[in-house]
């Protein structure tokens, strides 16, 4: 079966030669930031893939040109067997693709009553014949993200954080799609809020076989959401992999070095990867390996040579960009480093 979704050798380049940009991002006369830097990815249908990474990695790009905000500066995406841009001129396959914001209060009108908010893109695509139909509609897909069908005549002001993001979700699902991607969608909710939110979602996907491309910073969060997880660093994809398999035997440093945060994590010693230091600025990235400078497994293969994402091993269903992975030296960390 054809993925719902496919991304070949995806690139975003900005323009940053304005003066001011230069001064904010220390861009040191470079012209040009990579955002997102050549990535290939596949979503099967049905299946969520999340991709995970600190702020200013290029994740959000990334959703941003699946579901056509930016035009690519590279590559293509291709959303049911067709060129993105061919997809979105048609409204059918525009329907079948929307996306949730991090900030449900930001991404809901202030002024319009819930109902009109989560019937908006029924209108927008053309899709009940009446009012009654829409109505009705929108009471059933109230109901489905565990709201009220009465709430519909309130406004977003009254309800809390994790209430309004229900009702993201309701508008989001009222053009029947297939496939939504959710840029940190729980992040501004409080922990116990977020996990009601995550099991919303799963329970949405299971009843009505929606695929995800989910986006966030924090590893733990995606764990409960995601079938493959791909980490991102500087623009481009470092791992990507089965998500237990990630959580078990994460390869890339880079990755090791985020699983360290995760407090209740079980890890073997061999695993752990301390790792120090800033994410440096995307204008002006490091040589070979971008992760090179923090990384206590770099050699000099590592600061020439970028490694390319390729199988950690021929059986495994993971891919690594690392030389040290490639090379089977990413075992363990000299002994003055090792910790745990
Ligand atoms: Fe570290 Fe080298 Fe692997 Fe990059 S390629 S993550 S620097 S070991």
């Amino acid at each position: 079966e054809t993925p719902i979704l496919e991304v070949e050798d995806l690139a975003r380049y900005f323009d940053v030669s304005r003066p001011w940009l230069q001064r904010v991002l220390a861009g040191e006369g470079k012209r040009t930031l990579r955002a997102v830097d050549g990535i290939s990815f596949a979503i099967p249908r049905g299946t969520t893939l999340s991709l995970v990474g600190e702020s200013g990695c290029g994740k959000s790009t990334v959703a941003r040109l699946v579901v056509g905000l930016y035009p690519p500066s590279k590559g293509r995406v291709v959303f049911e067997g067709m060129d993105l841009e061919r997809a979105r001129a048609i409204a059918e396959q525009r329907r079948r693709m929307q996306m949730i914001f991090q900030d449900p209060y930001a991404s809901l009108n202030p002024r319009w009553r819930v109902k009109d908010i989560v019937a908006e893109p029924i209108r927008a695509f053309g899709m009940t014949p009446s009012a009654a139909a829409q109505q009705e509609k929108v009471a059933e897909l109230l109901t489905q993200v565990g709201l009220s069908p009465l709430d519909g005549e309130k406004f977003p002001h009254e309800f809390s954080g994790g209430q309004r993001q229900r009702i993201s979700i309701a508008r989001a699902l009222s053009s029947n799609p297939d496939f939504l991607v959710c840029d940190e969608p729980t992040s501004a909710l409080d922990v116990s809020v977020q996990a009601q939110i995550l099991n919303l979602m799963k329970d949405l996907q299971a009843r009505l076989g929606l695929t995800y491309l989910f986006i966030s910073h924090n590893l733990a969060v995606v764990r409960q959401v995601s079938d493959r997880i791909g980490v991102m660093y500087l623009g481009r994809l470092v791992e990507l992999a089965p998500a237990e398999t990630l959580f078990t035997t994460p390869r890339h440093p880079y990755t090791r070095a985020l699983m360290e945060a995760i407090p209740d994590l079980e890890m073997t010693g061999r695993q752990r990867i301390p790792v120090g230091g800033e994410v440096p600025s995307p204008i002006s990235p490091p040589s070979g390996c971008p992760f090179h400078p923090r990384c206590p497994l770099a050699n000099d293969r590592c600061k020439a040579e970028r490694p390319g994402l390729v199988a950690a091993r021929a059986t495994e269903q993971s891919l690594t960009a690392c030389h040290a992975v490639e090379e089977g030296r990413d075992g363990g960390l000299p002994a003055a480093q090792r910790i745990g």
